[in-house]
């Protein structure tokens, strides 16, 4: 062995795992139990205390779940990362640790359907307001920081139209705020974007799309970047006060630059409950292998794809950053250089009505509400993800009525197309 660094092919592979020490089982076991047995009584109370790290229950750790941690944290090139049940569970468990009654965080309106309303419903239930900024037009989010302003949210690549947000403008201006920057990056994948080196403090996933990347089983992730110091001025009690479930210590003074994920696990996960199960820990572990290789595939396929609609005298326009003519192919570029992705929309001629004619004519593309699978997947977002939104938010979100959103797998192009032929022509 020489000691240099592994690349991220290797990391995919072989990050936070090794061999059973007691079985020599190669494949991470499944440690399908809920509970671990202690040493002795005092090594029970200083796991309880956090003076030392161990299993207790797998509500708050399992060692299945802490190998997909590491990976995933060494592919983000974060310190720490905390699973979670799904993607909406890792957004419920950040803010949990950012935002008290009152506060506000800014977010970027190109978000995943789901986002947009767990952020406008279920968030303003907790009395955590969310402030609408527009990824295309940065001083949007300068102009709404308050005095209120607790974290600033965006996607790498958004939703739904695979348009490519700039990250370090939006970070310049988190850095001014004295905020985080959470950066959802589900549609990229670390393979694609590492958000992390172009200045997020806080990144997570939902694990149910590419890094999973078989449509099997459902996951979340958060990643500590490490970077954020939350005692500064008082903004973040979660993390810089006392913490009087624990015996009065302090979170960030405790642990440092892994402060945020163990507030996200022995204060989320341990007191809200959306834990991982070990189950789909292991799904992921084994999807997250090929990583590399299935995000080359999807991004081939989908630039395949894109030009050949482009040509398509029924298509009115592709939005593919991939394509040169596209607004997003320099941020592609610069963010994105080895494939923009595999989540695109286009829109056709006929409309609303040839957009759903569209979609029930495909046959080897799947009519369904996911992306980031090995399969090709179509859906309308107008009337089914974004159909909560008016229509000049849907226009706003990139969901307007006449648009289609493809998630392209990784098949035999030329069989993508062929359907995609005798769907438009028919
Ligand atoms: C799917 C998705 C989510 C939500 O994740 P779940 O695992 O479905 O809870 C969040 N953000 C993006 C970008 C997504 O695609």
């Amino acid at each position: 062995m020489t000691d240099r660094l592994p690349g991220f092919a290797t990391l995919a592979v072989h990050a936070g795992a090794q061999p059973d020490p007691t079985t020599g089982a190669r494949a991470t076991p499944i440690y399908q139990t809920t509970s671990f047995v202690f040493n002795d009584s005092d090594h029970a109370a200083s796991l309880f205390g956090l003076q030392s790290f161990g299993n207790i229950y797998t509500r708050i750790t399992n060692p299945t779940t802490s190998v997909l941690e590491e990976r995933v944290a060494a592919l983000e090139g974060g310190t720490a990362a905390v699973a979670t049940a799904s993607g909406h569970a890792a957004q419920v468990v950040v803010f949990q640790q950012l935002l008290r009654p009152g506060d506000e965080f800014i977010a970027s309106r190109k978000l995943y359907g789901g986002s947009i309303n767990q952020f406008t419903h279920a968030f303003q239930s907790f009395g955590w307001n969310v402030v609408w900024a527009d990824s295309d037009d940065i001083a949007s989010f300068e102009r709404a920081v308050t005095a209120k302003t607790k974290a600033i949210f965006i996607e790498s690549i958004a939703n739904p139209a695979g348009s490519i947000t700039d990250i370090e403008a939006i970070a310049a201006v988190a850095r001014k705020a004295g905020v985080p920057l959470i950066v959802d990056n589900t549609l990229a994948s670390p393979y694609l974007i590492r958000p992390i080196e172009h200045g997020a403090d806080i990144v997570i996933h939902s694990l149910t799309k590419f890094l999973g990347g078989h449509g099997n089983s459902l996951g979340g992730i958060i990643v500590d970047a490490g970077t954020f110091d939350w005692s500064k001025d008082g903004k973040y009690p979660m993390l810089s006060e006392p913490r009087p479930e624990y015996h009065g210590i302090k979170i960030q003074e405790t642990f440092g630059n892994f402060a945020f994920a163990i507030a996200c696990r022995v204060l989320g996960l341990r007191d809200l409950g959306p834990a991982l199960s070990p189950f789909n820990a292991f799904m992921i572990l084994t999807g997250i292998e090929t990583l590399p290789l299935r995000m080359q595939r999807h991004c081939e396929n989908a630039k395949a794809v894109a030009e050949w609609l482009a040509a398509h005298p029924g298509v009115a326009s592709v939005n593919y950053s991939g394509l040169t003519d596209n607004r997003y192919h320099a941020l592609a570029r610069k963010y994105a250089p080895k494939g923009a992705g595999a989540v695109f929309t286009f829109s056709l001629k006929g409309g609303y009505e040839a957009g759903v004619s569209l979609v029930s004519k495909l046959k080897l593309f799947s009519h369904l509400a996911n992306v980031g699978d090995t399969r090709s997947l179509v859906i309308h977002p107008a009337s089914t993800t974004h159909s909560q939104l008016d229509d000049d938010a849907k226009t706003r979100s990139g969901a307007a009525p006449d648009v289609v959103r493809l998630s392209v797998g990784i098949e035999d192009k030329e069989d993508l197309i062929a359907d995609l032929e005798q769907a438009l022509s028919a």
